[in-house]
């Protein structure tokens, strides 16, 4: 990393909690691996102040922010511009200040996880998609999915968010979680958007995906989940949630800095923190 000086520029995460966010590592590595003068840090933004937090990015000349719980909604709500998908989505992970003071939303997972598709060699178009999950992840995979012509069928617990999430791509359905296995014995990519694999002594999992078909996790951490293992073992292919990860930080990194990202050294920080 360069010393810190005074012409050194500052971009962040906000959230509550935020101290084991792997974003400042996976940054800062990209900064150090394109030799640029910037630094990054996680900020503790308490709930209800995250909007504060984005209007004072041109007070204080903070270039970007990636935003993660509590604050995706009240970001969004406090920026000048926000691009198509998320407005659609009224939430954002990236918000990037411009050289006329004003600041733009953007929410990079439902492209971070194309990219992350694309690099394991899934085309989603035209194939069968179930997401299971309803929250702000699966949303944002659900629409990206959807734009990329993928049949989606949104399975989740509450029938209104379920209704909901499938609401974001016409033709989309949606499912009782009591209708997993069926659901999942009918479909070409299963794709986890719910914390189900992050803990290690939960009770239940997921069914496995099978031969001919592609098992996705958001989880990346463990970058392995019961999940991904089973359903291998049981002849599927499988994506893991660290290439999302990786691709959405380097979305945002794009359009914090304009240059391009160097993905390998931030897939290298993402990896070396999961270990730590
Ligand atoms: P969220 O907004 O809290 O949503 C979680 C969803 O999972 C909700 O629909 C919830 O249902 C459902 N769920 C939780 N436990 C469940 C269970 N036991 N059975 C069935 N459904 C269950 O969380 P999120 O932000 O969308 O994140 C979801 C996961 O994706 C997290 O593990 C997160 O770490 C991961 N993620 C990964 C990336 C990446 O870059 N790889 C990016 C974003 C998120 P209810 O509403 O009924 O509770």
């Amino acid at each position: 990393m360069s010393p810190i000086t005074g012409a050194t520029r500052l971009a962040a995460v906000i959230g509550d909690p935020v101290e084991h966010s792997r974003s400042p590592a996976i940054h800062n590595a990209a900064y150090a691996a394109v030799d640029l003068d910037w630094v990054y840090v996680a900020l503790r933004v308490p709930p209800g102040r995250g909007g504060d937090a984005v209007r004072a990015m041109p007070v204080l000349g903070i270039r970007g922010c990636n935003v993660t719980m509590p604050h995706k909604e009240a970001a969004a709500a406090a920026c000048d511009e926000l691009s198509p998908v998320a407005t659609v989505l009224g939430v954002v992970n990236t918000v990037v200040l411009r050289a006329d003071g004003t600041v733009r939303g953007d929410s990079t997972d439902g492209e971070g996880l194309m990219r992350a598709l694309a690099e394991a060699g899934l085309d989603p178009s035209e194939r069968r998609v179930a997401v299971l999950g309803t929250g702000g992840a699966a949303r944002a995979v659900v629409l990206a999915l959807g734009a990329a012509g993928a049949a989606v069928t949104v399975v989740g617990r509450r029938p209104e968010a379920c209704a909901s999430a499938a609401a974001l791509v016409p033709g989309a359905d949606a499912r009782p979680w009591a209708d997993l296995r069926e659901v999942m014995a009918d479909v070409d990519v299963v794709v986890n958007a719910t914390p189900i694999g992050m803990g290690a002594d939960e009770p239940g999992g997921l069914p496995a995906a099978g031969p001919g078909q592609w098992a996705v996790d958001l989880v990346y951490h463990p970058a392995r989940t019961p999940f991904l293992a089973a359903s291998e073992q049981a002849g599927a292919a499988v994506v893991g949630g660290l290439g999302m990860l990786v691709h959405q930080a380097a979305l945002a990194f794009e359009q914090m800095t304009g240059r391009a990202a160097p993905i390998e050294a931030m897939r290298r920080a993402a990896e070396a923190v999961g270990a730590a």
